[in-house]
């Protein structure tokens, strides 16, 4: 599945170009300030995410 991050400076939404399976933590860098955004993909984002409980786990979305 993919995950949509949500920059803490701009507000800027982008999406993840792959993947995510497992859980990780990855650095990405906003599109829109530059600024580095930490993103934590943890065990119960990915089975809120499967189960689509409607739960939003910020900053990251699942599209
Ligand atoms: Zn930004």
């Amino acid at each position: 599945m993919r995950a949509v991050v949500t920059c803490e400076c701009c507000g800027h939404r982008q999406a993840i170009a792959r993947q995510i399976v497992r859980p990780e933590l990855f650095n990405l860098v906003c599109h829109s300030c530059e600024g580095v955004l930490r993103v934590e993909v943890t065990v119960g984002d990915l089975q809120a995410a499967q189960h689509a409980t409607g739960k939003k786990t910020q900053p990251v979305a699942w599209v």
